[in-house]
């Protein structure tokens, strides 16, 4: 009789561990040596009002996608410059209808500073749609810009200056954007915007072009041009990552060059998209790139605030993609042990980061409709939520 229990309990941890061993994955990644300068921690800046506000989203990224990209980068004593800004705080991703959010409404609590379903653009639960801090901000007068690397159309960037029902409906948000006044749109696309894709055959891009939007296609596109209105579109949908498509940094440096030249203020929403995509994959490797990108980007960022003065610089995530952990150094010695748990998002709360005017506002542990909410009131230009007619 004991014989037989232990059999039976140990057939039901060999299933319990087959089944454990399908449904996650290691990845073994190599830790830098590297003796690279370790930036400075950036110190606290006087509270004074704000002009501009540059707010970065890494999709999909939360402590253990930092500080793995981290030690890949520049090793365990090193930092990466989105961990030298001064304030840290948490934030809580929940939906309306998910404890796991999606990043569509992941980005309406950012963009409309209230909590929506999965798939929501812009729009709240009773899909009536909600002005956007972007919107309030072209309204009095500001200059704005949305930067990511999936196609500019995608749930995050789209969340700022569309209003749809889906997240899918990439065509109407293309058509979307024509009216929204934002000056910088940075991303890949083309697709979504050119008659031979797209299933209503609208030229969405000639109409971009009738209305003073200078067309970008390739990194050279965009180092020429001196026009202040641009739509660019380097990838047909997602970036990527060929010969000739810019840089996150290279994106964000342009769009700076240009919302800075207006004298009321900017805000500025840059994505690092494919985090979350290597966090769906799994993929260790693809990640590190990405967070490699998106840093440098943070870089520009934190560059052109420390310079200025009057531009306050939050960075978060949408949610955590993957539940990944660093499990353990591994026996080759400078290695280190991944374990994804997921393929698919986390309810796990994401880090929170200020530099600039204001940093302290946010410390601690927020909602999500709290930054969006918060990044309206600094910026000056309204009090959100705002809901519109339908
Ligand atoms: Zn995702």
């Amino acid at each position: 009789m004991k014989k037989l229990f232990t059999f039976l309990l140990l057939s039901v941890l060999t299933i319990a561990c087959q089944q454990n061993e399908t449904d996650t994955k290691t990845e073994i990644i190599s830790v830098s040596e590297s003796q690279a300068e370790v930036p400075d921690m950036l110190p606290l800046v006087e509270n004074k009002p704000i002009k501009n506000i540059i707010f970065l989203i890494g999709d999909g990224t939360g402590l253990a996608q930092i500080s793995t990209g981290q030690y890949a980068m520049v090793g365990p004593d090193g930092m990466l410059h989105m961990q030298t800004m001064p304030v840290t705080g948490f934030v809580k991703t929940h939906s309306s209808d998910n404890l796991i959010t999606d990043s569509a409404s992941g980005a309406t609590a950012y963009s409309c500073g209230l909590k929506t379903y999965n798939g929501a653009i812009g729009v709240n639960p009773s899909v009536t749609p909600c002005k956007t801090i972007l919107e309030l901000a072209e309204e009095k007068g500001l200059s704005t810009g949305l930067v990511s690397t999936s196609s500019i159309t995608h749930a995050t960037p789209a969340s700022y200056a569309a209003h749809v029902e889906q997240r899918s409906m990439q065509e109407e948000i293309a058509v979307d954007f024509l009216d929204s006044g934002v000056e910088v749109f940075l991303g890949g696309g083309v697709k979504w915007f050119s008659p031979d894709e797209r299933s209503d055959s609208l030229d969405v891009m000639a109409q971009f072009e009738a209305a003073g939007y200078q067309v970008l296609l390739n990194e050279n596109d965009l180092q020429d041009t001196s026009s202040d209105r641009l739509l660019g579109l380097f990838a047909e949908d997602g970036m990527e990552r060929v010969e000739g498509e810019p840089s996150s940094a290279a994106m964000t440096q342009k769009a700076l060059d240009v919302l800075s030249k207006n004298e009321e203020g900017f805000f500025l929403m840059v994505e690092g998209s494919q985090i979350d995509w290597a966090g769906h994959g799994n993929n260790t490797e693809y990640l590190i790139r990405e967070v490699e990108d998106f840093d440098l980007a943070v870089k520009t960022a934190l560059d052109f605030a420390q310079q200025d003065g009057e531009t306050l610089v939050v960075l978060t995530a949408d949610h955590e993609t993957g539940g990944m952990t660093m499990l353990r150094q591994a026996d080759t010695g400078d290695s280190l042990e991944v374990y994804w748990v997921t393929d698919y998002h986390t309810g796990i709360p994401v880090p929170l980061m200020a530099y600039g005017p204001q940093a302290l506002e946010f410390m601690g542990w927020r909602d999500n409709t709290y930054i969006g909410q918060k990044l309206a009131e600094l910026l000056g230009v309204g009090e959100l939520p705002i809901l519109m007619e339908k």
